[in-house]
């Protein structure tokens, strides 16, 4: 029998009757004869309740010591989940048993709010595994070498249960979610979107990055680390659809190119509105600018993600970036009084009001000439490209994002997304 693991979000968790219907699914495979260990989130809304009181009593200047209070916060929400859902569990006959990160222990180094897991020691699990428990364990949280609470950031569950899986190394980590799996782009948009049966690790791993919601990508990249079989999929199912029903739903990650079964050429659509871009004006052009610009923003804590320089006239020549959107005023200030005046450039401007919008897929190492034709669509629809950046199974593009919608729509039909693709 398989040893799998079952996560479920906050939605999934949302009220008592939610947490019923999570604990008879599990039930169901508990009977079958599965070896189960639970991930849940807190109950929807309750991160956010908790974070929302924090606020109102965290002084003003945020430091260490008030993100570990944050965290010691947070982390009840998912409590509170673990142990609802090992009654609930109980109270169908079956026995089971819940643990918080510290009891396990799930260890992550110390930086509050984003801690990163180290370790997860497995013992204690399978003591209970062996005793015929099912197992359930809070997401989101871990505990630091000197005992202190932490959590993982936010969407931090679905990295708990993928780390979960693989030091367990569980046979599949189902991720129930309140969506029924990967869509070629988000369907809110584009209503012809389609769901994926399977989608590739690599590309998987682009989407999030590039602003897909399903998955946290630090679950996505320990998944790829350490090869836990992943699936996503719908808990608003009926509890009590077949097993094997259920684990052939959604959209299972896979990690060989010829596993994929879709053969599509582009695989998704990303987009998201969350960067800002930064233009320096009449940069003198020499050797050490780049670094001169970036440093400093390096130096600052700020990350950047697409860069351009122009060719130079006159000696002079302009330099774009983009940062966070939550980063933009900061860069701005750190440009203005202090790299345009030591660069002795011109001036710098900034748009926040841009959009990325992404086209991914790993039958773009195969092919020539599907940027191209990301190109040209664009320009069929008259939107204008400001930035452009490529990896082996993605292109982007920064545009105004009043042309968002029109951009993904007209990308969806050119690259034929609401068909299945021929099968290899
Ligand atoms: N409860 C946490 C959050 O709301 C973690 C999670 O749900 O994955 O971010
Ligand atoms: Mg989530």
């Amino acid at each position: 029998m398989a040893l799998i693991v079952h996560k479920y979000g906050g939605t999934s968790m949302g009220s008592t009757e939610r947490i019923r219907n999570v604990a008879r699914r599990v039930a169901k495979w508990a009977r079958a004869g599965h070896r189960m260990v639970v991930v849940p989130s807190a109950m929807s809304g309750e991160t956010n309740r908790l974070l929302g009181l924090a606020k109102e009593l965290q002084p003003a200047k945020v430091d260490a010591r008030v993100l570990r209070e944050l965290d010691t916060i947070a982390s009840t929400g998912e409590q509170v989940s673990v142990g609802l859902l090992a009654l609930a569990l109980q109270a169908e006959g079956v026995d089971a048993i819940s643990y918080t990160g510290w009891q396990v222990p799930v260890r992550t180094d110390s930086a509050y709010t984003k801690a990163r897991i180290t370790s997860i020691d497995d013992a204690r699990v399978r003591a209970d595994l062996d005793a015929g428990r099912v197992v359930i364990i809070t997401g989101f949280q871990g505990v630091d070498d000197a005992g202190h609470l932490t959590t993982l950031g936010r969407g931090g569950s679905d990295t708990s249960a993928v780390a979960v899986a693989a030091a367990l190394k569980a046979d599949e980590c189902l991720i129930y979610t309140d969506v029924d799996g990967v869509y070629t782009t988000d369907p809110r948009i584009v209503p012809e979107a389609r769901r994926l049966h399977t989608v590739s690790f690599e590309e998987m791993l682009e989407m999030a990055s590039l602003g897909s919601k399903v998955l946290q990508i630090r679950s996505v990249e320990f998944a790829g680390k350490y090869r836990v079989p992943l699936r996503v999929l719908s808990s608003f199912t009926d509890w009590d659809i077949p097993i094997d029903e259920e684990a052939r739903s959604g959209t299972l990650i896979t990690f060989e190119e010829d596993e994929k079964m879709e053969q599509a050429v582009v695989s998704g659509i990303a987009f998201n509105r969350d960067e800002a871009k930064v233009t320096v004006l009449g940069v003198p052009d020499k050797p050490g600018i780049a670094y001169q610009i970036l440093g400093a923003v390096a130096d600052a804590n700020i990350d950047v993600d697409m860069i351009i320089q122009n060719v130079s006239h006159d000696g002079k020549t302009d330099f774009s970036f983009t940062v966070h959107r939550n980063d933009h005023a900061r860069v701005m200030d750190l440009l203005k009084n202090k790299v345009v005046p030591a660069l002795g450039a011109r001036e710098v401007i900034g748009d926040s009001r841009i959009c990325k919008v992404s086209i991914v897929g790993i039958g773009m190492k195969s092919h020539v000439g599907v940027a191209a034709k990301m190109f040209r669509t664009l320009s069929e629809e008259g939107i204008n490209i400001q930035m452009i950046s490529t990896s082996e199974i993605k292109t982007s593009v920064v545009i105004d994002e009043k042309y968002m919608e029109l951009a993904v729509r007209a990308l969806h039909r050119a690259f034929e997304l609401d068909q299945e693709a021929a099968a290899a």
